[in-house]
């Protein structure tokens, strides 16, 4: 597991699950400056991942790699 910041004792929110859904939610619950979110993921991090970074990789998720955009 990777820990980004030290985990808060307590929080106004606990999302479980970082992807689209959770990190949505948790970036519109963060409007108010007041309000602690703790979004806890169990994956790791594929921000760095090329096949994230360079949207031409997206082939690469399939599961044949040979698709072709429309
Ligand atoms: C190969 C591929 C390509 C796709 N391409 C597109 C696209 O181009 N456009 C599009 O709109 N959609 C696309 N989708 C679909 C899109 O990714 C999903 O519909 C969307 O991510 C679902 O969001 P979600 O928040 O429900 O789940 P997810 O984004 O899967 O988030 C769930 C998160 O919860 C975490 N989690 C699970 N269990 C726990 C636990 N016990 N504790 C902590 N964390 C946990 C997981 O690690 C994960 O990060 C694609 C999907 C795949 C597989």
């Amino acid at each position: 597991m990777t820990t980004t910041r030290p985990v808060p004792k307590a929080a106004d929110y606990v999302i479980v699950g970082g992807g689209t859904a959770g990190l949505v939610l948790a970036n519109r619950l963060s409007e108010d400056p007041d309000t602690q979110i703790l979004v806890l993921e169990s994956g790791k991090s594929i921000t760095q991942d090329p096949r994230v970074q360079d949207p031409s990789a997206w082939t690469s998720f399939t599961r044949s790699g040979d698709c072709m955009a429309a």
